[in-house]
């Protein structure tokens, strides 16, 4: 381990120290900091402000969002649990469904790629901009309310997930995590514009009766990774990490790091959530569903461990390790949805995590 891993490392284990109680000691909730009169700035006392990437809200208007968050009462509908089992209908002329699955939250999922949005009474918060979905996400908002979009928040870098960034109003706020915005910032691409609040550990958007607790838990997936969570829904958002119901797509989901991609999966079990939105597949993910995809990945493990233990040395020695693990795998799990997609090549990420990590 060279020096940069464990600078890197000692934060990750500080913070998987703390996650079960993320909300009471590092990260108060917005419950918390409301009851004890704390300013939205000061909430966010990891916010990073670049030269370009900062933007100041008054504090009248601040003194306005915390009022107004603190009279709401916010429920996920029971209802929507019907959704973690069969996806919403389709309608093919529109290509999504937009579905309110607690108190002015919306899912929109177009069978393939999901993301949320939230009505405050103030403006719209949306929760990334699938490249697929396009000028669909603006008809799908007005389907069901007249506020306008006033911020977006990206879950990580991907232009697949919010490549439709710029069907947005320019003076929009854009937030997320600092490695996503020093990542966009570089790739200057019109189609994903420059982030305006930037955080590090942990940010809290207050507007008007919505909150919405923003965490970095580690780079699971690809570059600037959060987790965007509503405490009063319970409701939580990680894209990219696991396929509910589903084998992990190619390369575990291409991730970049395999150690946090699975320490990810416990932070995230951590937190106080009935639903999450994956970002893929048809339906709605459950805790179950996260806790299946971590057994499954340790048993992928495993498998990539027995194939190290009976595989000859031999000029395609990694191929036939990914083979043998590959095999076992979808012996284990024949019924799994996706098992024959990519076994191969989800097994080459774990041999090499196995063998080199
Ligand atoms: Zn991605
Ligand atoms: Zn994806």
């Amino acid at each position: 381990m060279n020096s940069w891993s464990i600078i890197l490392l000692v934060p990750l284990i500080l913070s998987v120290g703390v996650i079960p109680s993320l909300q009471s000691e590092i990260t108060p909730s917005a419950e918390a900091l409301k009851s004890k009169g704390t300013s939205l700035s000061e909430t966010n006392s990891n916010k990073v402000c670049g030269d370009r990437l900062c933007s100041e809200i008054s504090s009248e208007k601040k003194e306005m969002k915390k009022h107004t968050a603190m009279n709401a009462k916010k429920e996920l509908f029971p209802a929507t649990m019907d959704y973690t089992i069969t996806g919403p209908e389709i309608d093919p002329e529109k290509g999504y469904a937009v579905i309110e699955i607690g108190d002015g939250l919306y899912w929109i999922a177009d069978g393939m790629y999901q993301m949320m949005f939230l009505t405050t009474g103030e403006g719209v918060i949306v929760v990334d901009a699938p490249m697929g979905l396009g000028d669909k996400i603006l008809q799908a908002i007005n389907d069901v309310t007249t506020e306008p979009v006033t911020h977006l928040v990206y879950t990580h870098i991907h232009k697949d997930h919010i490549g439709s960034a710029h069907v947005f109003p320019d003076d929009i706020e854009i937030v997320s995590h600092i490695d996503t915005a020093e990542h966009l910032a570089m790739k200057n691409d019109p189609q994903r514009p420059v982030p305006t609040i930037t955080f590090d550990e942990q940010y809290t958007l207050m507007v008007g009766d919505q909150v919405l607790e923003l965490y970095y838990i580690g780079p699971f997936h690809s570059k600037g990774d959060i987790v965007v969570y509503s405490p009063a829904h319970k409701v939580a958002m990680a894209v990219d990490l696991f396929h509910p119901n589903a084998a992990p797509f190619q390369y575990f989901g291409i991730a970049r790091d395999m150690g946090e991609h699975i320490a990810a999966h416990d932070k995230l079990l951590a937190m106080d959530w009935d639903v999450i939105i994956s970002g893929h597949e048809p339906i709605l993910g459950t805790p179950e569903h996260l806790k299946f995809n971590k057994e499954f990945t340790m048993q992928v493990l495993d498998n990539a461990f027995s194939a190290m233990q009976t595989t000859q040395p031999s000029a395609n020695y990694f191929g036939d390790l990914a083979d043998k693990c590959a095999e076992l795998t979808v012996e284990q799990y024949p019924d799994l949805k996706d098992i024959e997609v990519s076994p191969v090549e989800n097994c080459v990420t774990m041999v090499f995590y196995a063998m080199l990590d």
